[in-house]
């Protein structure tokens, strides 16, 4: 054989090497594609991520690298790699969950039709001879505790470096990555081993089931002898950050609709529960808050829709977003995002968030019970801020109408950004005097809560997008407008007092208040109600 002695970093970096680039052929022809094709300007940022990619591999590998584990973890996963690069090449698969749930529960006659002489070239040119290879080897390890530090300083070293990089081309990279989700999957073999991860969860996990939340809920002494219908409209933003909110002080003018709008209270300090849809939709619509928060807990458990129900509410949730994450499995659903025709609201495959109102009215009218309407808007979701509004909300520009960001001036992508809120301002103000219409001509106590799910970094510390780690999220990733508007009927039939809402409105709070406060503010009686976190909880006046 050709190299017998070889050391262990050598080694690793050479399979390092090859995982990165014999392994990922149809990884890269895609990420080319989505970082805008392949040109000489463009070869720095293919570089950089290619770099990264190798770093990345190295500093795991070289984690693995001790006698008796290395030659086992480097063969299965060179062979794995092979055979991963070849289907994803040969069928355009990606690796996820439900193919690793195929690959086991597919018969011997459907697996053989895979097989091909195609397949056995490359399992035997980029799998088998190298693992052959690695099975001959002398592995020189480095020795003892120096050995260990050696490996230590490399693992980190990559890493570093890595991170370094990541910092570097993150302006272009975000954009690329978060259009092209596909990518995550392609990229073999961290795919196959996310895939087989989630595969083996689920295989184990015992179905969910969801316990009950408040089954005591009951409407309080507010609602007795009352005859008029409420309304409520709970917002839920998307991508929406406190910082560009004019309300908050932002020095453009992106809420010209919403300063005019009487009676309306703008908290200016709210902190979200997560950085990302995924975490903080579920996360404020649950009774956990983000202290207690996690996936299972929150999947597991109802939440304060399903409180609503129990109290007597009809709830609906109204999405022109990707859904609600669970949040409204147990309530009416209506998806609004897809164009259905001749929609006046709608362009191309795009719908306006304006859209999650036609039909409100006669939705309450045709509800026998008091209504509470989620709307899921698609807000500042990026990258492509430029697509989320009609063209004359264009306020500020030129703007960036690319998810190329390398190709857009920091103003430029800014411009757009504001040009959504321009539109959230818009749409707001529009649910505002849709709720006040109602609450004049139709007799009906009405109230509009908004808040956004999160925020948006915008080239601060050339930071983009958002999905940060909480613990280091920079404040516009985290820090969320939030906004109430209660009609005259409705704040006299909680008596709540607006002076003393008013008195809160630069207090911190944060996402954690929101379920006790909607059910503070609907006179709602449950044990799950903690009154400390209920915003309306001492501004309640005497009947
Ligand atoms: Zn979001």
């Amino acid at each position: 054989m050709l190299v017998r002695r070889v050391d262990a970093p050598v080694l690793t970096l050479v399979v390092a090497l090859l995982l990165a680039s014999a392994g990922n052929v149809k990884f890269w022809s895609i990420f080319t594609h989505a970082a805008g094709g392949f040109s000489l300007a463009n070869l720095p940022l293919l570089a950089g991520a290619f770099l990264i990619v190798v770093l990345f591999f190295n500093a795991c590998l070289t984690m693995a690298s001790f006698r008796y584990v290395a030659k086992p973890v480097l063969i299965a996963l060179v062979l794995t790699a092979s055979a991963a690069s070849y289907f994803i090449a040969a069928y355009g698969i990606v690796i996820d969950k439900a193919m690793i749930q195929n690959v086991f529960e597919t018969d011997a006659r459907e697996a053989t039709e895979l097989i091909s002489w195609n397949l056995a070239a490359k399992l035997g040119l980029l799998g088998v001879l190298p693992s052959l290879l690695i099975a001959r080897a002398d592995i020189r390890f480095p020795p003892g505790a120096r050995g260990l530090l050696k490996r230590t300083g490399i693992a980190g070293g990559s890493l570093l470096l890595a991170t370094l990089l990541l910092v570097l081309f993150f302006k272009s990279l975000a954009p690329a990555l978060r259009e092209h989700r596909e990518l995550r999957f392609l990229l073999t073999p961290t795919n196959f081993i996310q895939a087989m991860h989630g595969y083996l969860r689920n295989r184990w996990s015992t179905g969910i089931v969801v316990a009950p939340l408040g089954r005591d809920a009951v409407k309080g002494r507010a609602w007795a002898g009352q005859h008029r219908k409420t309304l409520t409209v709970i917002v839920v933003g998307e991508t929406a950050r406190a910082a560009s909110f004019s309300l908050n002080g932002y020095s453009r003018l992106t809420n010209p609709l919403l300063e005019r709008q009487a009676g309306l209270i703008n908290f200016s300090h709210v902190s979200s529960c997560g950085t990302a849809t995924a975490i903080s939709v579920p996360c404020v619509f649950s009774a956990l808050g983000r202290d207690g928060y996690s996936q299972s807990k929150a999947s597991s458990q109802e939440g304060l829709l399903d409180v609503l129900t129990h109290a007597g509410f009809a709830v609906v949730w109204r999405d022109n977003n990707s859904g609600c994450k669970g949040v409204c499995d147990r309530v009416k659903y209506e998806d609004v995002s897809r164009p259905t025709g001749h929609d006046s609201h709608c362009a191309g495959d795009e719908c306006y968030d304006e859209r999650l109102l036609e039909g409100l009215p006669e939705l309450l009218r045709n509800s026998s019970r008091d209504l509470v309407v989620v709307l899921h808007q698609k807000g500042s979701h990026g990258p492509v801020y430029a697509s989320r509004y009609p063209r004359e909300f264009a306020r500020f520009g030129p703007v960036c109408a690319t998810n190329q960001f390398e190709k857009c001036t920091r103003e430029s992508i800014q411009a757009a950004y504001d040009n959504t809120i321009v539109y959230t301002d818009y749409f707001l103000s529009k649910t505002i005097d849709l709720l006040r219409e109602t609450a004049e001509g139709e007799g009906v106590d009405t109230a509009m809560l908004y808040f956004s799910d999160h925020g948006e970094s915008l080239g601060e510390n050339n930071v983009y997008l958002h999905g940060a780690p909480y613990f280091f999220a920079p404040r516009e990733q985290t820090e969320v407008p939030m906004m109430l508007w209660m009609s005259e009927g409705f704040g006299e039939r909680f008596h709540i007092d607006r002076r003393c809402l008013d008195e809160r409105r630069n207090q911190p709070l944060s996402h954690d208040n929101i379920f006790h406060s909607v059910l503070g503010m609907l006179d709602v009686n449950t044990a799950v109600l903690n009154p400390r976190l209920d915003l309306f909880h001492s501004c309640i006046r005497a009947a």
